[in-house]
């Protein structure tokens, strides 16, 4: 394995592209539009500035800048050896993406999917290589945060979880593995925590600063949950917690009505300046 194509140059798909090239790999990092793959790699560029200031990367920044080979589309994709699809959270989208990909990589290419929650089933079905497709859900920001759940479809095979799972590890990561399930592991129990801090807090049994403070003192979580709900995002905790209930039936994932109203009023957290606190 010596080429990485990474497909989506955001938030995560920058970071996964930073981690591979830091690991030695040669990174082909693609997006739809040039200044999208240029701001990611400026991202990518300051987030090596900082680590390399702080003594935390062995290589020069523009050693591992030289890794990485920015595109535009899909093309450039073909001479990848795996490919990490990184674009936005919509099924329809990553299963177009699934389809082109299929048909212009080699036929014993893996495909890693960093979805948050959408089912790696699917996304297989979409292709003829369903046992070589397989979820790897870094955690942002992802240079920072040591897990990878690695998800395994219907059809995943043992040969690409242990693909998966090595390369993971080569970036110095550590992995769980998990079978698929709406939200996979970590996050099904990490949202559905921050709903029931929001409904102690609608129902006034305790105020949000003594939430917070309660499960920092209390359970040595390094943030309170609805300090992290801001951070996360109260639209993005909605979308969340309403694909959790839909996806399972189960009303004990019904999201706080709370949490409805605030995202009704636009308060988002601290993307907008306001949530739970203001910022
Ligand atoms: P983002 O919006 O920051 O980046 C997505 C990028 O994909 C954009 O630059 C967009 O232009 C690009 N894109 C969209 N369609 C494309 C296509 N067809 N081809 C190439 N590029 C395309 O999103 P993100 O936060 O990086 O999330 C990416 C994925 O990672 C999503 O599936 C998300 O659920 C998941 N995820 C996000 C987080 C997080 O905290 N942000 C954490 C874990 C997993």
């Amino acid at each position: 394995m010596q080429t990485i194509g990474v497909i989506g140059a955001g938030t995560m798909g920058s970071g996964i592209a930073q981690v591979a090239a830091c690991a030695g790999y040669q990174v082909i990092l693609s997006d739809i539009q040039k200044e999208f793959v240029d701001r990611g790699l400026a991202n990518i560029r300051k987030s090596l500035e900082r680590l390399s200031a702080k003594g935390k990367i062995k290589d020069s920044v523009d050693t591992v800048m030289d890794r990485l080979t920015p595109i535009t589309g899909l093309d450039g994709i073909k001479g990848a050896d795996l490919v990490f699809e990184v674009i936005i959270e919509n099924m329809e989208k990553k299963k177009d993406l699934y389809r082109e990909i299929d048909r212009i990589c080699r036929a014993e290419v893996v495909f890693c999917s960093n979805t948050s929650g959408l089912s790696i089933t699917e996304m297989a079905s979409a292709t003829k290589r369903s046992d070589r497709v397989i979820g790897t859900h870094f955690f942002n920001p992802v240079p920072v945060m040591e897990l990878v759940e690695i998800i395994r479809g219907h059809d995943t095979s043992d040969e690409t979880y242990l693909i998966a799972q090595n390369l993971c590890e080569s970036f110095g990561k550590k992995t769980i593995t998990v079978n698929e399930a709406p939200l996979f592991a970590v996050n099904r129990i990490l949202v559905p925590m921050i709903n029931e801090a929001i409904f102690v807090l609608q129902e006034g049994v305790a105020s949000k600063e003594d939430i917070d403070l309660g499960m920092k003192l209390g359970a040595n979580h390094p943030i309170g949950p609805l300090a992290l709900a801001d951070m996360i995002g109260l639209d993005v905790l909605l979308m969340v917690m309403e694909t959790l209930c839909n996806e399972t039936g189960d009303p004990k994932y019904r999201p706080a009505t709370l949490l409805r109203k605030l995202v009704r009023a636009g308060h988002y957290g601290r993307k907008t300046g306001r949530g739970f606190y203001e910022y």
